[in-house]
């Protein structure tokens, strides 16, 4: 029924978030029917996007400079750093204008099920991150841990409460507002920013 061509584009579109096959040949229509305005662009934008792109060696954040722009800002807390599991939940965050300070990304949570240990997170590069700060004038002072409502996410949670025990700082997590089994990148502003405010130390 369709060109190998095609074929392929609706593949890779039935991949993305939140779309399946039916909705990957819709989208892959509407990109063939606006071929000029729309599916080039999109093209040249995916391309340069894939060339310029960078995991931040420090918070492993995804940018196009590494620091990325986050960790290179001069007027963002130093002595503040939110953990967080994804870059969905840094975007979202960020998306509240309640947080000055830095980020670290875990890259996942810990999960019995899928088999993911510290170690294919990025804890170790965190408590590095951590003591480094500790030997300098601009110690981090406070972690926030931000993870997701979920078992997996309060699993972790605990686990980094334990590892962070040992340093002389203040690990705090999100307080009200945050539901169970709720994802922080489908919240609201106004839920996040108040869970972010409403943290209290362990
Ligand atoms: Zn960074």
């Amino acid at each position: 029924m369709f060109s190998l061509e095609i074929q392929t584009l609706i593949k890779h579109l039935s991949k993305l978030p939140g779309l399946g096959p039916r909705s990957g040949r819709r989208a892959a229509l509407y990109l063939i029917k606006k071929r000029s305005e729309f599916l080039k662009p999109l093209a040249e934008a995916l391309l340069s996007v894939h060339a310029a792109i960078k995991t931040c060696t420090l918070c492993h954040n995804l940018d196009t400079k590494d620091p990325c722009s986050l960790c290179e800002d001069p007027k963002r807390d130093t002595s503040l750093l939110c953990v967080v599991e994804e870059v969905s939940d840094l975007w979202a965050i960020e998306r509240t204008d309640s947080f000055k300070g830095r980020y670290h990304v875990l890259g996942g949570v810990l999960s019995a099920l899928d088999g993911i240990t510290p170690e294919d997170l990025m804890i170790a590069s965190l408590l590095k991150r951590i003591e480094n700060s500790l030997k300098t004038e601009q110690p981090i002072q406070e972690v926030i841990i931000a993870l997701n409502a979920t078992l997996e996410g309060q699993t972790t949670a605990h686990y980094l409460m334990d590892a962070l025990s040992k340093y002389p700082i203040t690990v705090s997590r999100l307080a009200h507002g945050v539901p169970m089994g709720g994802e922080l990148d489908y919240l609201d502003e106004g839920t996040l920013s108040l869970a972010l405010k409403s943290r209290r130390p362990l």
